[in-house]
């Protein structure tokens, strides 16, 4: 198993080489060279297995060039009852009747992100210690939110890295700013910027890219890395979940080892849902994989017209962490879906660079109508679902995930498909407690821990401790940047 590049067939790294570059030089994601393959029977012995185990046993099948010792590490450190507050560390909720809840919500940070974030940084070290990099890695993370958080839990006091987050100022909600400006470790950085969310991004490429602080870096014994889902490191974990829930549905007895289920998420970049394409290659029965968007729905015209075109309005939604227009592990789907074509890959995505707009071939999107169904809705309409869900089923969720959750209606009531569902709830509803509140109709007035309390005796659900301890906490970082001094808080940062 090694590992090459969409937009260059003849790369060829170890899956810790990838891990550690992030991305590949000619600017194309890596990819595995082959899906590795299970059995029922591989998937009846994982029932009996504990998450961490199942992590074991997947990752053993791409990270080749680990020994079983360094994954064991890696699992071990990241999917306990320390880190998670449920066992299962994914917990499957009952919805109705053949519909589940996937949760992936419950790490520290409240959203799916951590799934990934709590396993990278050991990924990410112990890559870099097989390669003798010596090093000191540099995580340098632009976030709209989650992210950001969700990385600096991840990577505090972990060895030989360190972290720093440019969020903006004005760009993300009250509990996130809080999360992030509290954050707890020795080897952490957090700074807001005078900017939106695009000027924090293209801040942190252009340092990226930079060659001179890359000199500079490396001549203090320190590496640049990714934490973002351009990483196979961050793709890989999330696999995981998906055969660990089928594997978990036969032995619950809810399905046959066999049976086809429909997984549908609520997606923003791609990387979710792909990981799902990812299981379903290595052998998961899927029927139907089903891509949910909100009113940035160009996936959803993708999928069904095979155009993809980001000329559009950008919408600021309740659901901001799917607000994107640019799905950037998309790219990993159709080099698939192309018979790994690089140069079909680089022209698609040279024109997406210039004009914002491409066309993939007849063959593809008869591949994508086969594989996926998407749909979207828009703010009014989530709000209507969070509402019914809990009026109907008593379960309150977040409002990503109740995108899915009504694209996944329209999906049952246009083709009658009564398949086996797993939804994929990708954050605690307490992450996003004003949205929710206002969908239950309730009064949305106070600070954000006021609102914490209301959600909790609305929905009789427990805050989660990491949120609920966040009000006690001391502000660490307050420092704001204009988007041209973001180096110079690197280099101060860093001490170079
Ligand atoms: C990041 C995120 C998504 C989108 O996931 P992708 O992998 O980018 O498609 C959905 N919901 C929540 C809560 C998220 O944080």
């Amino acid at each position: 198993m090694y590992y090459k590049s969409t937009r260059n067939s003849g790369v060829n790294v170890t899956s810790a080489q990838a891990i550690a570059q992030g991305i590949s030089k000619d600017g194309g994601l890596f990819v595995p060279s082959e899906l590795p393959k299970i059995t029922m029977e591989d998937i009846t012995a994982l029932g009996e297995k504990s998450y961490a185990e199942r992590a074991l046993f997947v990752f053993s099948k791409y990270l080749t060039d680990f020994t079983e010792a360094e994954i064991r590490y890696c699992v071990e450190n990241a999917y306990n009852g320390k880190n998670f507050d449920t066992e299962n560390i994914a917990e499957l909720a009952h919805l109705f009747d053949g519909t589940y809840m996937l949760e992936l919500w419950h790490g520290p940070t409240c959203a799916f992100k951590d799934m990934a974030l709590q396993i990278l940084p050991f990924l990410l070290t112990t890559s870099a210690k097989k390669q003798n990099l010596g090093k000191k890695i540099v995580i340098l993370v632009a976030t709209s939110g989650d992210t950001g958080k969700a990385a600096l839990e991840g990577f505090k006091d972990v060895e030989d890295t360190q972290i720093l987050v440019f969020y903006p100022r004005d760009g993300v909600s009250a509990m996130q700013k809080k999360q992030m400006t509290t954050q707890e470790g020795s080897n952490v950085g957090v700074c807001a910027i005078e900017g939106n969310f695009d000027d924090a991004q293209n801040g942190v490429k252009a340092i990226f890219t930079n060659e001179e602080i890359a000199d500079r870096l490396d001549k203090a014994g320190m590496m640049f890395s990714s934490a973002n889902s351009i990483n196979w490191g961050r793709l890989a974990p999330q696999i995981v979940y998906y055969i660990s829930t089928y594997a978990q549905l036969v032995k619950d007895g809810e399905i046959k080892a066999g049976e086809k289920i429909n997984i549908v998420v609520p997606t923003g970049n791609f990387g979710n849902i792909l990981a799902g394409y990812y299981a379903k290659k290595m052998g998961i029965p899927v029927n139907k994989l089903i891509c949910a968007s909100n009113a940035n729905n160009v996936l959803t015209d993708f999928i069904s017209t095979g155009i993809y075109d980001r000329n559009r309005p950008f919408h600021t939604t309740i659901s901001p962490s799917m607000d994107i227009l640019i799905s950037s592990n998309l790219e990993r789907l159709l080099y698939h879906l192309c018979g790994e074509d690089d140069a079909q890959i680089r022209e698609w995505f040279g024109k997406l660079a210039e004009t914002g707009r491409y066309e993939v071939t007849d063959e593809v999107k008869k591949l994508l109508s086969e594989e996926f169904y998407a749909g979207c809705c828009d703010d009014a309409e989530t709000k209507k679902c969070i509402g019914e869900i809990f009026d109907k089923y008593s379960y309150t969720c977040d409002t990503h995930t109740a995108v899915a959750v009504k694209v996944y209606e329209d999906y049952r009531k246009a083709t009658g498909d009564t398949t086996r569902t797993v939804i994929a709830s990708t954050a605690s509803p307490f992450k996003f407690s004003g949205s929710v509140l206002s969908a239950l109709g309730e009064e949305v007035t106070g600070d954000e821990f006021d609102l914490v309390g209301k959600l909790s005796d609305k929905s009789g659900m427990t805050i989660p401790a990491s949120l609920a301890g966040l009000k006690d906490k001391e502000i660490r970082f307050t420092q704001t940047v204009d988007k041209q001094n973001m180096k110079d808080y690197v280099f101060k940062a860093l001490g170079i």
